[in-house]
């Protein structure tokens, strides 16, 4: 059954439910623009069921159901388009490849507004992702854009189901303003979700489609977010005792401390900065210019949590800006990866442990559980002498499957949306825990106060290129909003 990260993604998709609701009511999202955002939901717990969003049962709360399993085929159907009814079931092909997570979003929209039809008058048709739902919508395509309102050419066996009014652009309020539980304190006061990521979530549901089609309900087994198991205890650590590894004998890795300062720590060089419960070696890797602005990447804190590595490899390989120093940090919690447990070796929650607005949290076996105090974890003391040593000005922290970047104010706040939008994340509040002696509520006191630290909140995996999408999105950014 669901244990406490993983009614996270419930709640999650409550989320998403609420906000979607009220930005309908407020009337920034039509119909069929909100109904396609939560047709979307999908979430497949740790028994591999996929849920959705049963729309006939769901109220103020939603309430989850089955999704019917579907055979499908393997590859998507590449037809040549010989008329707007090839034209939709190509859409439909990529719609469905998209819903097996064959494409990534931006793949599957890249794809969709690349199609095209010419018909015998000589004038061209596309996609209108604003208006497609389950079928395809059309707009005819001009290299000007086109007039409005927007003439709209329907398939022909059947009337396209959009019975909404046409919304050619989202209102462009600032704000919408996210209710505060009394356990969030997450980060540095987030408050606030731009609604242009409702927009961008309404219109990738645009890309997302095939669960309108099924509501056979027979076999479906139904839920809802209350009746899930709040089970938050941790009982699958393990029992036995600790295996220790040996000292690491190879004296090939450089210790942090026989560097006297941070201009004498070499580029491209493993370096150990401390060694974990079971002593598993701490280490990191400089690279690129020594004067250029400071990158901290810390691909896993989490020890179950580990699709960041993804990210820290190719950072280790890409060429790196000549304006970038970037320090990689694959992994924070070797025993945690060691053992699959988010936990260190001692089973706290490191994410808990750093000494900034540190708080007791649970006891031993609880998810979140603090530790006894401030920065008793050798991994937290160790990052803090690194963190100390490196001072960087903008430091990444990826973590697991919440998917989502939480929305910020002012500069940081810029530098996560931006972010966002590169990687293809929505930005929405991230809730459902206890935030209290973060790592970035650390790192944020970096640099004299002046770090922007980040917290990525990957899917379950990672989607094709979603990992290189990443590494690119940290040079963007630092080019955008670190003037060297
Ligand atoms: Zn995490």
């Amino acid at each position: 059954m669901s244990s406490g990260p993983h009614l996270q993604e419930f709640e999650y998709l409550q989320e998403v439910y609420r906000h979607t609701c009220e930005a309908f009511d407020r009337g920034e999202l039509n119909s069929t623009q909100a109904r396609d955002a939560i047709m979307r939901l999908r979430h497949t717990d740790v028994d591999g069921v996929t849920w959705k969003v049963d729309t006939t049962r769901s109220g103020r709360r939603a309430a989850f159901v089955r999704v019917n399993d579907q055979p499908a085929p393997s590859t998507v159907r590449r037809t040549v388009p010989t008329g707007l009814d090839a034209l939709d079931a190509k859409y439909r092909d990529i719609c469905a490849a998209y819903d097996r997570g064959e494409l990534s979003a931006t793949a599957a929209r890249n794809e969709v507004t690349a199609l095209r039809y010419t018909d015998t008058h000589g004038h061209t048709w596309k996609i209108d992702t604003q208006r497609s739902g389950k079928r395809a919508a059309f707009v005819q395509h001009r290299e000007t854009p086109a007039p409005k309102p927007v003439r709209i050419v329907e398939p022909e066996p059947q009337p396209l189901p959009v019975a909404e009014p046409v919304r050619e652009e989202l209102p462009q309020t600032e704000h919408i303003p996210v209710v505060k539980s009394e356990t969030e304190e997450f980060d540095d006061g987030a408050r606030l979700l731009r609604l242009k990521k409702i927009a961008v979530l309404a219109t990738t549901a645009a890309v997302s489609i095939a669960l309108l089609i099924t509501f056979t309900g027979g076999d479906e087994t139904v839920t809802t977010s209350s009746t899930t198991p709040a089970n938050t205890t941790d009982t699958t650590a393990p029992a036995s005792p600790i295996p220790t590894i040996p000292e690491d004998n190879s004296d090939s890795t450089p210790l942090l401390a026989s560097f006297a300062n941070r201009e004498a720590i070499p580029n491209d060089t493993e370096i150990e900065f401390g060694r974990s419960v079971q002593n598993r070696p701490l280490t990191f890797i400089r690279r690129g210019n020594p004067n250029g602005i400071r990158v901290l990447v810390v691909g896993v804190i989490h020890g179950d949590e580990t699709a960041g590595l993804a990210v820290t490899d190719l950072l280790k390989k890409m060429e790196v800006p000549a304006n970038v120093d970037l320090w990689i940090l694959p992994e924070l919690n070797p025993d945690g990866i060691f053992l699959k447990t988010r936990q260190n070796a001692n089973k706290v929650d490191l994410n808990r442990n750093f000494p900034v607005r540190w708080k007791p949290l649970g006891e031993v076996g609880f998810w979140q559980w603090a530790g006894n105090g401030p920065a008793t974890e050798p991994e937290v003391l160790a990052m803090m002498k690194l963190g100390k040593v490196i001072q960087p000005q903008f430091n990444v922290w990826y973590h697991q499957d919440y998917f989502r970047i939480s929305p910020g104010l002012g500069r940081d706040g810029d530098i996560r949306e931006r972010y966002a939008m590169l990687v293809d994340l929505p930005l929405l509040k991230i809730a459902g825990g206890t935030y209290s002696g973060t790592a970035t509520m650390w790192s944020d006191t970096l640099n004299n106060n002046d770090t922007v630290s980040l917290l990525v909140e990957f899917g379950k995996g990672l989607r094709e290129g979603e990992a290189q999408a990443n590494a690119d999105a940290i040079y963007t950014v630092v080019k955008e909003f670190f003037p060297s």
